[in-house]
């Protein structure tokens, strides 16, 4: 069974950083699927700014645009923190002999010590980490440990087991985060050529993003 993507995120909103990211991994990957997987609350971070309703319409408007992309509404509908472990035993229920690659940037990978039951992400899923400006792969400490054990420069070990891989890979550096776009927008900018056409659409139409008294 060919492998599917799980690229989660606050997408706060989803930018080409993201888009970019998760494209050159579906098809470097050669991944049947790539699923964006919205939190609805992220346990390690203040509240999204953007309700989950209209981060799950800029994400559909994004995904719309490339065969292959969907997006998995599951942690907005579930009821409290959203665990990726919690994401990723629903998935693996759902197709246990499947591979699972779990993509996160390297900013993400240097905090997993912090996730929920993280030891048990391994046990479900490949990691595939892509490399963000800024982070570099951590040499000791149990990520350090993680990578020794676990690391593969080789896209084949991925399909050939459901889970349990880390593939450290470069992606394209695009210097987008969600943080300086919220900035941008909230300061009357235009955000134009940092997300899809679509996307911006939304938020010009529904308002997210700008200081409360200017809605
Ligand atoms: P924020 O600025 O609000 O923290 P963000 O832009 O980092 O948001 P998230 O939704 O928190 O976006 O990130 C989801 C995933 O996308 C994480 O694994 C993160 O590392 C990755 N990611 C975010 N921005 C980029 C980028 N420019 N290039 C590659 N990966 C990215």
């Amino acid at each position: 069974m060919t492998a599917i993507g799980i690229f989660g995120g606050t997408f706060d909103p989803i930018h080409y950083g993201h888009l970019r990211t998760a494209f050159e991994l579906f098809h470097a990957l050669r991944l049947a699927e790539l699923r964006l997987v919205p939190a609805g609350r992220p346990p390690h971070r203040d509240a999204p700014l953007c309700d989950g309703g209209r981060r799950l319409a800029m994400l559909r408007a994004a995904a719309a645009e490339q065969p292959g992309f969907v997006v998995d509404e599951r942690e907005l509908r579930r009821a409290g923190p959203s665990y990726t472990v919690t994401t990723l035993r629903e998935l693996r229920a759902e197709a246990p002999s499947r591979p699972l690659c779990l993509i996160v940037g390297m900013d993400a990978f240097l905090g997993l010590p912090q996730w929920h039951e993280w030891r048990e992400i391994p046990r479900l899923a490949h990691l595939v980490v892509a490399h963000r400006p800024g982070s570099t792969a951590p040499a000791d400490g149990p990520l350090g440990e993680l990578l020794a054990e676990r690391a593969t420069q080789r896209v084949e070990d991925l399909h050939a087991a459901p889970a349990g891989r880390i593939h450290v890979r470069p992606v394209t550096q695009l210097e987008v985060s969600s943080t300086a776009l919220r900035a941008l927008i909230v300061a009357g900018h235009d955000p134009r050529y940092l997300l899809p056409d679509a996307v911006r659409a939304i938020i010009r139409d529904t308002g997210c993003y700008q200081h409360p008294a200017t809605r």
